[in-house]
């Protein structure tokens, strides 16, 4: 039952809800193995291999999770008791468990920016040269997509005035790009130009590219080998990988040239939602905001009425579009989506005291 069928639940929660279809199942029963601990996964290596080729990079490291893809690439860049500067709402803080502070003793500064979106500007007025009682920032984060601010895009010129920036400093880069796929699909930049722009990038196979597990950090060789290490130690080592590895091979032949498919579907359910009256923020890519009071409440009723989507906000609704949702079932969540928001709001104003509104 796919999520067009009349009957089935939508869910919008998440870019991760999507299932393996048989030819990505195949693909991984099939594939060949080794231990890839010892380095002997052929399968592992060549997923590797093939994506530091697309992004430009000299090395790659398959992880198991965005998380640790993240986690890795920022100790790399910066040591305990050093700084790293990122955006107010960037996922490494909000939603890594303090890994940063946990696990690498880093220090981490944070500037709020519009859409999420970092710029040369911001970021001057916060990196700052170390003195022996000062500490200096070494690295600065940047998120491609902006999850939290609603899958906005760095725009490749303003990662450049970054990269001047942070080379004029001699801070180094790190980009979580979890959704740089869509940001390859909104803008039609190559992988390359924004490979280029950063010293070590997570990019990640079980989003929009549908993968069921994984995520490969692109580095420098010469952090490789450190970079196993703290795989290793993070508990990430893995053996007969390949199985995993096949999977998002297989998303990079079948998965990439449909992420616009998303986007469209994101701008459907905008519209929808916006017709009626609803304050959504225009979608750039794949996730659709929509600002409205009680988000938990709306979460609750629609999920009763098969229409799965997340409150991030007590005033914010959530919805994400993916691989397994196609137009029939956008066009089915914006349906019940405007009955039960409308019904929301109208309650709401029935029992808020008066003059509340
Ligand atoms: C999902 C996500 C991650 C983490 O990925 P996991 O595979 O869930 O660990 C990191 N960064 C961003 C921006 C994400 O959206």
């Amino acid at each position: 039952m796919t999520q067009d069928d009349p009957q089935a639940v939508v869910d919008l929660r998440s870019d991760t809800v999507t299932r393996p279809g048989p030819g990505m199942r195949a693909a991984m029963a099939g594939a060949e193995v080794g231990d890839d601990l010892f380095g002997e996964d052929p399968t592992v290596r060549a997923l590797e291999e093939r994506l530091a080729g697309l992004f430009g990079f000299p090395a790659a490291l398959f992880v198991p999770s965005g998380v640790m893809a993240n986690q890795i690439g920022l100790q790399l860049l910066v040591g305990p008791g050093e700084e790293l500067v990122c955006e107010a709402e960037a996922h490494v803080l909000a939603h890594e468990e303090a890994s940063p502070a946990r696990y690498g003793g880093i220090q981490t500064r944070t500037v709020s920016a519009e859409r999420g979106v970092l710029t040369a500007a911001a970021l001057a007025g916060v990196v700052r040269r170390g003195n022996p009682y000062t500490l200096g920032t070494r690295a600065v984060e940047v998120e491609q997509t902006h999850t939290r601010a609603g899958g906005t895009v760095h725009p490749l010129e303003t990662l450049h005035g970054i990269r001047e920036l942070t080379a004029r400093a001699g801070l180094a880069v790190h980009m979580d790009g979890a959704r740089i796929w869509n940001a390859m699909a909104a803008t039609g930049t190559s992988a390359a130009a924004y490979g280029a722009t950063v010293d070590s990038l997570a990019v990640c196979l079980s989003k929009g590219l549908g993968a069921p597990v994984g995520s490969v950090l692109l580095l420098a060789a010469e952090h490789l080998p450190r970079a196993r290490r703290l795989r290793h130690g993070l508990g990430g080592g893995m053996r007969q990988s390949g199985i995993l590895a096949a999977a998002g091979l297989y998303a990079l032949d079948h998965h990439v040239e449909r992420v616009h498919e998303d986007h469209a579907h994101a701008g459907l359910l905008a519209r929808g939602l916006r017709d009626a009256g609803f304050a959504v923020r225009p979608p750039e890519t794949n996730i659709v905001l929509v600002e409205v009071p009680g988000a938990e409440a709306i979460t609750a009723r629609a999920a009763e009425e098969g229409v799965r989507v997340t409150a991030p906000g007590p005033d914010v609704v959530r919805l994400v579009t993916h691989l397994d949702v196609g137009g029939a079932a956008c066009r089915r969540a914006v349906e019940v989506l405007v009955d039960v928001m409308t019904e929301h709001v109208r309650e709401a104003r029935l029992v808020a005291p008066a003059g509340h509104w």
